[in-house]
């Protein structure tokens, strides 16, 4: 698909360029397809009798996913910074420990996301 399509439903893009401006922002990916949806083709998606089956990707809830293990982590770090007023050294190498595991996460979430795209290219 065009890469200025990128995140819109195609649905509610095409034809274009007149359907341009009731674009929507597409939120479900169906894995069968490849293909992005908005809501309300989503739901169109699930009710159809050909399509009911397809597996369909909450793509906010993969945005919202990752926030939240990211705010958990915040909250790890805090406590470690408590931590390290009492104990420098002990809080040091937690807090490399958590970078680690921060670090860890996001390659986990880069790979998942690369993923996605290239299903999104193919
Ligand atoms: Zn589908
Ligand atoms: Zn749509």
């Amino acid at each position: 698909m065009p890469l200025e399509q990128a995140g819109l439903c195609p649905q509610h893009t095409n034809p274009p360029p007149n359907s341009l401006k009731e674009a929507r922002e597409a939120t479900w990916l169906c894995m069968e397809e490849q293909e992005q949806l908005c809501g309300e083709c989503a739901e169109k998606h699930r009710k159809s009798k050909q399509t009911r089956s397809h597996t369909l990707i909450d793509l906010r809830m993969c945005v919202n996913e990752s926030r939240s293990v990211l705010s958990n982590l915040e909250l790890e770090v805090m406590e470690l910074i408590k931590d390290t007023e009492t104990n420098a050294i002990r809080g040091k190498t937690l807090i490399e420990m958590i970078e680690s595991r921060k670090a860890r996460y996001r390659l986990s979430q880069e790979e998942r996301l690369n993923r996605t795209i290239q299903a999104l290219r193919a």
